[in-house]
């Protein structure tokens, strides 16, 4: 039987830590799913296993810890940049 989006998601950050655009690169899918994909995973496993990386400024080196939404913000609020590495997502065994 074919293995569900989900499934697949859970296999490949059970291996790597995978951006949401990594993740939507190669399951051929539109990030905004994987948002919502991963909403689903996060409630579907043990909370200890989901692991976030969080965002930070490429800039100047700020780390957005204190945010729960999935999605990355735009902006530094320390310096203003633009350039944000997303957070990266890790399933621990
Ligand atoms: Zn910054």
């Amino acid at each position: 039987m074919a293995k569900t989006i989900r499934q697949r998601i859970i296999e490949m950050l059970s291996q790597e830590a995978l951006s949401t655009l990594e993740l939507s690169v190669k399951l051929g899918i539109k990030e905004k799913d994987i948002f919502y994909h991963l909403e689903h995973i996060k409630l579907s496993i043990k909370p200890k296993k989901f692991l976030i990386e969080p965002s930070s400024c490429k800039q100047c080196g700020f780390i957005f810890t204190k945010r729960d939404r999935l999605a990355p913000p735009s902006r530094c609020p320390r310096c203003k940049g633009e350039y944000i590495q997303t957070p990266r997502f890790l399933i621990s065994q």
